[in-house]
């Protein structure tokens, strides 16, 4: 089996739960993580299981569980986490492109329910995604 179904397999047993989740012992360093990027309303650290090169999770520090819960209060995070996004990437000398991915809900494939916008470079992307 591939990693790709493995983790789909993952994201269809997920589910949205009261519990903190394992991206909040990451914000609160309850658990380690490669954290490369870090203020007082993100964090941004690399993915354990990279998909690209170079692959790392930006993540609001609000436990928001996915996109479709996001609000219009969350205007300015939205905003910041994708400029977060950006700079890290330029960092991460990423300066040939690179992908954002937010997956949502089970069919986006979602694991874990707490918003994170995957960065992946380093490669040449293909389309559909799958
Ligand atoms: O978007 P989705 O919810 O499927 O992605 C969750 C991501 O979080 C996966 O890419 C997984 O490898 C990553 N992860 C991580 N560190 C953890 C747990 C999961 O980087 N401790």
């Amino acid at each position: 089996r591939s990693l790709l179904s493995d983790e789909v397999e993952k994201a269809k047993g997920a589910k949205k739960t009261a519990e903190p989740t394992i991206f909040s012992k990451i914000v609160d360093k309850s658990i380690p993580a490669d954290i490369i990027y870090e203020d007082e309303q993100c964090l941004a650290f690399r993915d354990v299981s990279p998909q690209a090169p170079v692959h790392f999770l930006v993540i609001p520090k609000s436990p928001i569980p996915g996109l479709s819960d996001a609000q219009d209060t969350d205007l300015q995070l939205l905003g910041h986490l994708l400029l977060t996004a950006k700079r890290v990437a330029e960092r991460e000398d990423l300066s040939n492109g690179y992908r954002l991915v937010i997956n949502n809900g089970p069919d986006g494939a979602q694991s874990v329910y707490h918003l994170h916008i995957h960065i992946l470079g380093g490669r040449q992307m293909s389309w559909p995604p799958g």
